[in-house]
């Protein structure tokens, strides 16, 4: 039983509607399409009790997913930790701090395995044989795992230069990976010309409504993981700039269909300053951002002209949230931070989006009494280019005890023990 009504045009002077089918414009205005829901008909059908009774993965809000039947791809991906930061809390002199980790989620550690599950699954609802992405790097680990399992074939198209981690970890699946010459940007130009001319399911463009709403669980969960109460603020990184804007549908979808009360999350973005059409725009007061060249180790989120740049900008004003942005510098210390406090290992957009809160909370936009949700969306063990020069000195000793002796007295010399 399915609760979708169909597809959407998001511009709110249009909201044209179409039946379910795979794209992603509208063709009156080229406005974004989104998918519609029946939502009195869920409220009516979807309780707390209903969802807790369910295994723990994104599935447990299947009424608020865009599937017609049950999924078939990535059926265990979802529920990920929620944990409260205290060590984290007194770094950042706060009094209520959370991490979603999503550097270990299932199968490929990111987030990315969230819209994955929803986009596979739905390419297969409409009947293809072959799905494709452009990527800038833990889309495309997770399409070709995901497609492995569901026996799709697959094309990957990457920026030839990302990181090892994330080239290994899409080739090593054995599916089709084609490295472009240029930034994402030039990937995804490129890629929506093949999808012009191959009748394939590209889950970032013909599919991207249905893929987006992947993303929605991971907010869901953040709600049922606090109790069922929304965080009165959660920072989240962007590329696209799609996460953000579900972040917040999921929170107002649940007072929508009853589950919470009525919400005031305020949602705020996070960049690094080497791409940062978004939280540039939000900055300087603008409704619309200016494209940028990306220039950035933060790999997995340079995206210079992104898809949902517009609707991140209007979600981020409309929650009352702000944006901010940090230096590579700043998110190697994030990083680092959040390793060194929570023992969790993010990659460098988690560097970002805790570099980001760190400034938000000195700035004010996030008072240190009031609840915070840290959206932690990579794992570090993709991106260890951007540590392995920032480490503590490893000592390397003879396989003898006398010289441990000798190392551990040293040791102690030096912090005055
Ligand atoms: C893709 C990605 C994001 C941002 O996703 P958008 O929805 O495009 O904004 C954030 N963090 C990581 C690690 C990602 O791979
Ligand atoms: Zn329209």
């Amino acid at each position: 039983m399915s609760y979708v009504t169909g597809l959407k045009c998001r511009e709110a002077d249009c909201h044209e509607e179409y039946p379910n089918q795979p794209i992603h414009i509208c063709e009156y205005c080229f406005g974004k399409l989104e998918v519609a829901y029946d939502y009195e008909a869920i409220g009516g059908a979807l309780s707390r009790k209903l969802i807790e009774r369910r295994a723990p993965n994104m599935w447990r809000y299947r009424e608020l997913l865009p599937l017609d039947e049950e999924p078939t791809v990535g059926c265990d991906v979802g529920f990920t930790p929620l944990l409260r930061a205290r060590n984290l809390e007194r770094a950042l002199g706060h009094s209520e701090v959370y991490v979603k980790n999503d550097a270990v989620n299932y199968p490929t550690l990111s987030f990315k395995d969230r819209v994955v599950s929803v986009a596979l699954s739905k390419a297969r609802e409409f009947g293809f044989d072959t799905v494709a992405c452009a990527t800038t790097g833990n889309l495309g680990n997770s399409v070709a795992a995901q497609a492995v399992q569901a026996g799709l074939r697959c094309f990957i198209f990457m920026p030839a230069d990302l990181e090892a981690g994330k080239i290994v970890g899409t080739s090593i699946y054995g599916v089709n990976v084609v490295g472009i010459s240029g930034n994402y940007d030039a990937v995804n130009r490129f890629c929506t010309e093949v999808a012009d001319r191959y009748p394939w399911a590209f889950v970032n463009i013909n599919l991207r409504p249905y893929y987006a709403e992947g993303s929605k669980a991971f907010g869901f969960e953040i709600v049922e993981q606090l109790g069922w109460r929304a965080p009165q603020h959660v920072v989240a990184p962007m590329a696209g700039g799609s996460l953000i804007t579900k972040i917040d549908k999921a929170i107002r979808e649940l007072a929508r269909v009853g589950l919470i009360g009525e919400a005031h999350t305020r949602v705020h973005g996070a960049q690094a300053t080497g791409c940062s059409p978004i939280t540039a725009a939000v900055k300087a007061g603008e409704e619309l951002f200016t494209p940028q060249r990306p220039d950035t180790i933060a790999r997995s989120i340079a995206i210079g002209n992104p898809a949902d740049g517009f609707y991140a900008i209007d979600t981020i004003r409309h929650s009352g949230g702000w944006a901010e942005d940090v230096t590579d510098e700043e998110l190697v210390e994030g990083i680092r931070l959040l390793a060194e406090t929570e023992g969790i290992f993010t990659e460098t957009a988690g560097g970002v989006t805790v570099g980001v809160t760190k400034k938000l909370i000195e700035q004010g936009h996030i008072p240190a009494d009031e609840s915070v949700v840290i959206s932690i969306t990579g794992n570090g063990l993709k991106t260890q280019e951007a540590v392995v020069d920032h480490l503590r000195e490893r000592p390397i000793i003879e396989a003898e005890a006398d010289a441990f002796d000798e190392l551990l007295e040293a040791l102690c010399a030096l912090v005055g023990a």
